[in-house]
């Protein structure tokens, strides 16, 4: 499995599929999992790789969200703590997220050698900047809506890491599931945060990391410049350009529905206000 990037703290797995990370950071106390995930040979790499460095310490395991592709490893650590949102804890759509995975495993005739199951959440995380203290080491969690209804930001301030989940990513543009208006609330609040912290690593879900604090905020300019693009575009009755957006990113077949539905989300958003 390809490793985007190691340090004696962390290391950032890349699955071959989307570019999806997970993240195993080794802290003194515990390990922290982030988002184990993909094809069964990349979970067990992941999986050796933790026993490897674990040294009998505890487990955590952190979803950024609840999509199916990041929740996918789960049972794959059994003894593990799960830290969540509270949102994250009662999404309504548990089976149908659960579906997606046995839906994408039969498609692919993928077995694997842990049950598919919804996580359990230990640790609840709700609110803005929520400090939580684990095995000794401060956590701060924000929520991350508009991507999807359950995402979190986490903070490990003392070693300068900033994990964003599915927000920031240089692969692709947003992708707004829920909201395009609590999206760009959540890019102000990553702006915050990116400036108040002055984070070493901004870990995203797709695609590479960053450890420069420009690249940082130009990727939220970037993000914010795509959605109000399309909010002028509604008002201005005016084209969006398409080519344009398809010229910066790569995999146009994921990308053009992708555009579309963001299109669809917004223009019910502004009808309604
Ligand atoms: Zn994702």
């Amino acid at each position: 499995m390809k490793i985007q990037y190691q340090d004696s703290t962390i290391t950032i797995f890349e699955s071959a599929l989307y570019q999806t990370t997970s993240t195993i950071i080794n802290l003194e106390k515990f390990i922290l999992i982030v988002d184990p995930n993909w094809l069964p040979i990349e979970i067990s790499t992941i999986q050796s790789y933790v026993e490897k460095i674990r040294n009998s310490k505890p487990i955590y395991l952190l979803f950024t969200h609840s999509d199916y592709d990041h929740i996918i490893g789960y049972r794959a650590f059994p003894d593990a703590k799960v830290i969540a949102s509270e949102a994250f804890q009662n999404n309504p759509e548990k089976e149908k997220i659960i579906e997606q995975i046995n839906n994408f495993d039969d498609e692919n005739y993928i077995l694997r050698n842990y049950p598919i199951e919804y996580p359990k959440v230990d640790i609840i995380v709700s609110g803005d900047f929520q400090k939580i203290e684990i095995e000794n080491t401060a956590l701060v969690f924000c929520q991350a809506i508009g991507h999807n209804l359950d995402g979190i930001f986490t903070m490990i301030p003392s070693l300068g890491i900033f994990i964003a989940g599915d927000y920031l990513c240089e692969v692709e543009f947003p992708f707004i599931y829920v909201s395009g208006i609590q999206y760009l609330q959540t890019l102000e609040k990553a702006k915050k945060i990116i400036n108040q912290y002055e984070p070493k690593i901004l870990i995203v879900g797709h695609g590479p990391f960053s450890k420069n604090k420009k690249e940082m905020l130009d990727r939220i300019k970037e993000a914010e410049k795509y959605i109000f693009e399309i909010i002028l575009s509604i008002k201005n009755k005016t084209p969006f350009n398409l080519d344009f957006l398809l010229k910066r990113y790569h995999f146009p077949k994921n990308m053009i529905p992708a555009h579309e539905k963001n299109l669809e989300i917004l223009e019910k958003e502004l009808s309604e206000t």
